[in-house]
């Protein structure tokens, strides 16, 4: 029998981060961080305290040792509180989804210095796929892994990366992929290497920070890397079999974001009813037009739909760490969930301030904030649109039907 109800200590969860949220994260808070382009370390530390730092990590390795459901559940919740999506990026998503991955596939040593600290709040762990070059075509990554006597000797430059400004601050390093070997022909994603990189490794360095339009609170950057020699400690996985793993961290990642969008779409939808219900035009509550209600019943029944297939993927990310089902069984259900909730969620949140009129348009007004920090997850961030397409249409239709083959 099927049983959509969350189980008594995943409702416990819930409740405890929405009354969290609610006393640490109002929008009066959510709107400092993102003026003043930082996430407070007090406000990761409360979160740490509460156990929802990189949850999914294992009791034995230092962690929490929640399933995805629960994981889930915190996502939503922390993008129902922060509608800009900076700390449901930074902390949920990339540390929660990639720190889950790098945790799986990682030495004692990284996870000692590195995953356990990020846990307590203490240092930043990331994901650094993307280059200079592009992000979708991920066999095509120019960044090299050489071995020379004991040591990996990397170079090349990552872009567009979450994180780097904290990494640098407080410490951490990134996941990132190399390649370490020529690809054989028709085989590009063969012989690459996935490494942690500890960003205080001599040879890394900032080559930039984005001035982006979102998400203001976590940093987006730049780095190079001039001849980083990391010892085989530092190689996540299996040598020359990197690209595997990275596909499950999109997996996790991508999940975690779908349902942070799920709780932004919920919030901008409560402040658009809560503003028709009260606003008049001719003489009634606009929310009375039947041009105004009949919109917010398709978006609200649509975003219910997309919770409720967010939830039976984040089940099926349960069943693979299980290994009750395959990464590839996967794929598909997870792009579902990227290409639908964070444009769904965009497309609320620019409903919402069509309903909201000119009061909408203003800083004063938090849709705004929504609207630019979802557009990160709708233009490329864990993944582009056309790449979600591209992995349902080659599950639905075969692998001869990939475009770029
Ligand atoms: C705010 C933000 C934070 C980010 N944080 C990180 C991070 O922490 N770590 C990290 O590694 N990366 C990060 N990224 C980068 C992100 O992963 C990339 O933006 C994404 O992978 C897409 O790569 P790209 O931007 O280079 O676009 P490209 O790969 O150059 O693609 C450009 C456009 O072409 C389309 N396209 C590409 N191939 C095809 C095709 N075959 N068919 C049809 N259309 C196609 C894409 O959908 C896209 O619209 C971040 C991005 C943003 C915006």
């Amino acid at each position: 029998m099927v049983n959509f109800g969350f189980t008594e200590e995943q409702e416990l969860i819930k409740k405890s981060v929405r009354e969290w949220c609610a006393k640490n994260l109002p929008i009066e808070k959510v709107r400092e961080m993102d003026t003043k382009q930082q996430v407070p370390r007090e406000t990761v530390k409360g979160m740490a305290d509460l156990g929802i730092l990189l949850p999914t990590v294992p009791e034995e390795h230092g962690g929490a040792g929640l399933d995805w459901v629960s994981a889930c559940i915190i996502a939503e919740e922390m993008g129902y509180a922060d509608v800009t999506i900076a700390i449901p990026a930074g902390f949920q998503v990339v540390e929660g989804g990639w720190g889950h991955d790098i945790d799986k596939y990682c030495s004692e040593k990284v996870r000692k210095e590195y995953i356990q600290p990020a846990i307590r709040g203490e240092k930043f762990v990331g994901i650094a796929t993307t280059e200079p070059g592009g992000g979708s075509d991920v066999a095509a990554f120019k960044c090299t892994a050489k071995k020379e006597g004991d040591e990996w000797i990397l170079n090349g430059e990552k872009a567009y990366i979450s994180g780097t400004e904290e990494c640098k601050e407080w410490g951490g390093g990134f996941w990132i992929l190399a390649r370490s070997g020529p690809a054989p022909p028709g085989k590009p994603h063969r012989n690459m290497t996935g490494f942690f990189l500890p960003f205080e490794a001599p040879g890394v360095e900032i080559s930039k920070r984005y001035d982006d339009m979102g998400r203001m609170a976590l940093s987006c950057g730049a780095f190079t890397m001039k001849d980083v020699r990391l010892s085989d400690e530092y190689v996540v996985g299996e040598v020359d079999k990197g690209f595997y793993p990275t596909m499950e961290g999109f997996d996790n990642a991508r999940i975690l974001i779908s349902c942070s969008a799920v709780g932004v779409a919920q919030r901008v939808l409560e402040i658009g009813m809560e503003y028709i219900k009260e606003r008049k035009a001719f003489g009634r509550p606009i929310g009375k037009f039947e041009g105004i209600q009949f919109e917010l019943a398709d978006l609200y029944a649509k975003n219910e739909a997309i919770r409720t297939l967010c939830y039976k993927v984040a089940w099926m990310v349960d069943q693979r760490e299980k290994g009750k089902m395959k990464s590839l069984e996967l794929a598909k259900w997870i792009s579902y969930c990227k290409l639908l909730a964070p444009w769904h969620a965009l497309k609320c949140a620019e409903t919402a301030m069509i309903w909201l009129g000119a009061w909408g348009y203003t800083k004063e007004c938090p849709l705004e904030m929504a609207y630019r920090g979802l557009m990160s997850y709708c233009v490329g961030a864990e993944g582009a649109i056309n790449i979600q397409r591209i992995v349902i249409g080659r599950e639905l239709l075969g692998r001869e039907f990939v475009p770029y083959k």
